[in-house]
């Protein structure tokens, strides 16, 4: 006995695959960088939407934390109770926002593909991002 594939179930192969694709493109597409909702408080700077910033871009609190003091050259804290990011130093919602893109471009976005799926891996001085969407390795110039 000879099995065909019949071109119905073909095209319903077909079907499958280009929607699978879809969600791919999709995924990309839907990324939009966050906006940081900053106030200002004395000689502070507040990053109220702080853990909703991390979350989207799938980082670790510190990490994000630490990336903000060493690109602002200052230091601050993240309020234990709700997870805001206080910033020991007075910085516009314009420059709090630019730090953040740069975040996005250096630390998120992979080069390859653009896709936001990635991870930081650190390995003694070296840090690479490694894309979870198509599986590049780059390394980071800090
Ligand atoms: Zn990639």
């Amino acid at each position: 006995m000879k099995k065909t594939l019949s071109i119905n179930s073909y095209e319903k192969m077909l079907d499958r695959l280009y929607s699978l694709i879809q969600v791919r493109v999709d995924k990309f597409r839907r990324f939009e960088q966050p906006i940081a909702e900053v106030i200002n408080v004395k000689n502070r700077t507040i990053i109220t939407n702080f853990k909703e910033i991390a979350e989207r871009l799938n980082r670790d609190l510190n990490e994000l934390a630490r990336f903000f003091y060493n690109d602002l050259a200052i230091s601050g804290m993240i309020d234990p109770n709700t997870k805001q990011l206080i910033l020991f130093g007075k910085f516009t919602f314009e420059r709090i926002n630019m730090s953040l893109k740069y975040y996005i471009k250096k630390y998120l976005l992979c080069p390859i593909c653009n896709s936001n799926d990635t991870v930081i891996i650190r390995e003694k001085k070296n840090i690479f991002l490694k894309c979870l969407a198509c599986g590049a390795t780059s390394s980071i110039v800090e």
